[in-house]
């Protein structure tokens, strides 16, 4: 592990009030925050972590981002905020059931998706072809970003100035031409070396909540059915159980009493699975797990197999299902169409995001600027997102009533 400053945390008094095992990180052993502060009164470190996160705009705005299906198709669809809180609550029942920081897991599972684009993936892969010729775009590292700069509303610092236990939990992967300029969290993809097992469980937390809401989701939406999935083992698995206990049921009822028992069988699976690495690897502390070659955290290779074939099965028929792929299509399009417009007319730009992008020009150049508008869009809701399209494309909104936001 490399060296980090640990010019921190002065008080070692902790609150958290579970059992922590040696090997789970332990707030009061912190490698600290980026700037020295004193010890919350009746929060561990990791609860103030979560609050910090919880109060953030970029946190509020998750309401109004497209998780699948963009924010004003359905009052009932997924949203990043209500995703991340699906998230936070897999990932504290695993980290409690295994000893480890459920405060930290809370943490990373509501801050993990903040740097998410409006428009869900169709929004990041637009952004990141804009920003192409700047240094791409990654949600991972804008999270990151979010946290470290870009919220700005503590007098003696920018960002959040989260812990580096939450902070490495946000950075999930990265490349490690990236890794390498985000100093000490960066520094695992270029040592080869693990996140903590909190950081490790809140990802699998990640992938079980979107699996299984992207089904209920799009069977409400009308684009799978219920007989597809009968050719996936993990629904039709549960299908049959649920059905031989209460046969008739009607379909919702259905669907969620199978999709409440997949979620069970993928976290007793991980956890399972996980507690047998760990007990293998006879881990001391932290350090310990840091240290391995492949994360501890796993499914077993049956579960593996059938997730897969879930996910196989979500790609071609959802994601990449026309009315879908349309509404992606057009978001795309409102990304791609406000960059350029940025980019080649600054002065269109909000008073407050042409100040920041200037600061990085100071900085940094022209690639200062694109990263500048890159944060501007990346921090749109997707209605914001449409309205700005609107403002600036839009002939018949040619007053400047309507053009002032
Ligand atoms: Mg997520």
């Amino acid at each position: 592990m490399t060296k980090v400053n640990k010019k921190n945390i002065t008080d070692t008094h902790s609150s958290y009030n579970g059992h922590l095992v040696s090997y789970a990180c332990n707030d009061t052993e912190s490698i600290g925050r980026r700037f020295s502060e004193t010890h919350p009164t009746y929060r561990n470190e990791c609860q103030r972590d979560r609050d910090r996160i919880i109060h953030c705009a970029a946190f509020r705005r998750l309401e109004y981002k497209t998780q699948v299906f963009v924010n004003h198709e359905g009052d009932l669809f997924r949203t990043r905020l209500t995703h991340s809180l699906e998230v936070a609550q897999i990932a504290r029942s695993i980290s409690r059931e295994l000893g480890l920081h459920e405060d930290l897991t809370e943490a990373i599972a509501l801050a993990h998706d903040l740097g998410h684009t409006p428009f869900g993936h169709a929004g990041q892969t637009a952004l990141n072809s804009c920003m192409k010729a700047f240094g791409g775009f990654e949600h991972n590292i804008q999270s990151l970003r979010v946290v470290d700069k870009l919220e700005q509303k503590y007098a003696d610092f920018d960002g959040l100035n989260l812990s580096f236990e939450t902070r490495e939990g946000i950075l999930k992967h990265c490349a490690i031409a990236n890794a390498k300029k985000l100093g000490d969290v960066g520094q695992r993809f270029v040592n080869k070396t693990q996140a903590s097992l909190e950081a490790q469980l809140t990802d699998y937390s990640d992938e079980i909540a979107y699996n299984n809401h992207d089904i209920d989701d799009g069977i409400r939406y009308g684009l799978i059915s219920i007989d597809d999935l009968l050719k996936i083992q993990l629904f039709s698995e549960q299908y049959d159980t649920v059905n031989k206990q209460y046969p008739g049921l009607d379909d919702k009822k259905l669907v969620h009493e199978i999709i409440r028992r997949m979620i069970n069988v993928m976290v007793v699976d991980l956890i399972d699975t996980s507690r047998e690495n760990i007990a293998n690897a006879n881990l001391k502390s932290i350090d310990d797990v840091r240290n391995q070659k492949q994360r501890l955290m796993a499914f077993s290779g049956n579960m593996n197999k059938k997730k897969l074939e879930l996910k196989q099965f979500l790609r071609k028929e959802l994601y990449q299902h026309y009315r879908v792929h349309r509404m992606t299509k057009k978001a795309a399009d409102v990304i791609d169409a406000l960059f350029n417009a940025f980019i080649e007319d600054l002065k269109i730009l909000p008073t407050e995001a042409a100040e920041h992008c200037q600061q990085l020009k100071d900085k940094h150049g022209d690639i200062g600027i694109a990263r500048g508008i890159a944060d501007y869009i990346a921090g749109m809701t997707d209605r914001y997102a449409i309205v700005e399209f609107e403002r600036i494309f839009n002939p018949r909104q040619l007053s400047f009533v309507n053009l002032h936001p």
